[in-house]
């Protein structure tokens, strides 16, 4: 029996992991948490007699993780509120089923270090890096020409920049191919959900930024692939069904069976591939470039996105208003190597003032 910890259990990857755990009898939850939906997680605690539960932070993530011993921790909390249980798994040598890019691309350097300390293994559940994994697996990088990760294009695909003046929020929301959080469906519509991959891929698979590239690919049936030096390239296909990755990285390496289908060539389907609008959508460049200056720039990158989507979702800030302010507080925050937990989250919370801060120049 696999014991699993399940941290943000009441969102979009939290109730999918219930339902994997649900169906695979060698899957067991010891613990849930999180900080909305206060029925629904005691629900889930009760009907899988869950003996550890955290509430808004009650006990904290850390000490939930200490507490219940389990032998993966799946974090499926949103935004750098995910950091101290990605570092706390980690650092204490347990197996982390990561959805919570964001904790990465903040603490990439802390949380690797943390990791050769502990001893555990670190495996994707966002669906190109466990499609890269899998591409990947056993190849030696030197062989390796690129890995590509493919995003959808979101809703707002094909537009300009000037067609993206005054789309709301329930048009960004209205996302294609994948139904998931309001803070990464805004991301994917941005396209900073690509930036925040390219930088998580980065520290995933120590490859670097000039090895790491992106495909707009409107289906979402490939979701990564790894082109080697031979001119030969891997490629991981599958439906968009975030289950998938979900069961992979808790059951890795068995592959243990799901209820997804896998795809059905008795129907016709075209695999379409289109380089990035760059320009429409500024967030792609904006994330390289904070990957490649390094230091705290990712989490300066994270930290001004966090804002900026919040304000948009609460209608307080327009759409190209993202990127903007992403852009400024880049500029304005300085954003050396950080060294320890107390420096990140001192350079976190700088970060957000700055962007608040650009937040409000932008709609004055
Ligand atoms: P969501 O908004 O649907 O759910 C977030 C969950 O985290 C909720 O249960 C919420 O209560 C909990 N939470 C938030 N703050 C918390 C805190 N401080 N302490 C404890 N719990 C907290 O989000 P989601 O779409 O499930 O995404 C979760 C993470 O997975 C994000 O980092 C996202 O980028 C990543 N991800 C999601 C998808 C997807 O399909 N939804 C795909 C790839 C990666
Ligand atoms: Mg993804």
């Amino acid at each position: 029996m696999k014991r699993v910890a399940l941290l943000g259990a009441t969102g979009s990857i939290g109730r999918q992991t219930v339902e994997i755990v649900e169906r695979n009898p060698e899957l067991e939850l010891c613990a849930v948490a999180a900080s909305s939906s206060r029925d629904e997680l005691l629900q889930i605690a009760r009907a899988h007699s869950v003996p550890h539960v955290s509430l808004a932070g009650d006990p904290p993530l850390e000490e939930l993780i200490a507490a219940s011993d389990p032998d993966v921790v799946l974090n499926a909390v949103v935004g750098f509120a995910g950091v101290r249980a990605t570092l706390a798994a980690l650092e204490a040598g347990i197996d982390l089923a990561l959805a919570n890019k964001e904790s990465l691309v903040a603490a990439g350097p802390l949380a690797l270090a943390a990791q050769g300390r502990g001893g555990g293994r670190l495996l994707p559940v966002d669906s190109e890096h466990s499609a890269a994994m899998q591409c990947l697996e056993g190849r030696p990088l030197d062989t390796v020409d690129a890995l590509v990760l493919t995003a959808s294009g979101g809703p707002f695909r094909g537009r300009t920049r000037p067609e993206l003046a005054d789309v709301t929020v329930d048009d960004a929301l209205a996302h294609p191919t994948w139904s998931m959080g309001p803070k990464i469906t805004t991301d994917s519509a941005t396209l900073m959900n690509k930036g925040l991959e390219l930088i998580e891929a980065h520290y995933l698979f120590s490859l670097p930024y000039e090895r790491l590239r992106t495909v707009v690919h409107p289906s979402s049936v490939v979701h990564a692939f790894v082109q080697y030096r031979d001119g030969a390239s891997i490629a991981h296909l599958g439906y968009p069904d975030m289950r998938v990755p979900i069961s992979y990285a808790l059951t890795f390496p068995s592959r243990a069976p799901t209820p997804c289908e896998s795809l059905d060539f008795s129907r016709a389907f075209t695999l379409d591939f289109f380089p990035p609008d760059e320009e429409a959508f500024p967030c792609l460049a904006l994330a390289r470039v904070a990957g490649q200056a390094g230091g705290g720039a990712p989490c300066v990158l994270n930290a001004a996105n966090e804002i900026a989507v919040a304000a948009f979702l609460d209608g307080a800030l327009p759409f190209l208003g993202i990127s903007e302010t992403v852009e400024r507080t880049l500029a304005r925050v300085d954003a050396p190597e950080v060294r320890d937990l107390d420096e990140l989250l001192e350079l976190d919370s700088e970060a957000r003032e700055a962007a608040l801060a650009s937040t409000r120049e932008l709609v004055a």
